[in-house]
């Protein structure tokens, strides 16, 4: 399979009998439909992931993404529980795209995402 984003090679990574498909160059990932939700339940996981998220920034700016199985432009979509990651959705459903480093934050607990937001805060008092 060829990266949707990069074109490059895409290889095998396999976890809990759930196969993806992660790219050689640039790290991002294609899970079939339903299997992003379904490997978030999975401990350690997140071990797909192997990226850099700077790369995964970089990459997460592209426009007119097309699914690499049908070849229709995909669509951005967010999660609705951590809307600040953005993800490529096939409006067929045959799956989604995340770029390197974001699998890691969607698979991270509300915890570390309420963390985020109170070191993020401006400070009140000073
Ligand atoms: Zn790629
Ligand atoms: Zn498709």
């Amino acid at each position: 399979m060829e990266c949707p984003k990069c074109k490059s090679e895409m290889e095998f990574a396999t976890l809990e009998n759930m196969r993806v498909d992660r790219c050689l160059q640039c790290q991002g990932i294609w899970f079939r439909e339903g299997e992003h939700k379904l490997l978030r339940k999975v401990k350690g996981s997140e071990l797909i992931d192997i990226g850099s998220e700077e790369i995964g920034r970089d990459f997460n700016t592209a426009v007119n993404v097309p699914c690499p199985e049908c070849g229709g432009i995909m669509d951005r979509s967010a999660d609705k529980s951590q809307p600040h990651i953005h993800f490529e959705i096939c409006s067929a459903g045959h799956g989604v795209f995340f770029d390197a480093g974001e699998y890691r934050d969607f698979k991270e607990t509300s915890i570390g995402d309420l963390f985020k937001r109170i070191t993020a805060a401006p400070p009140g008092r000073n």
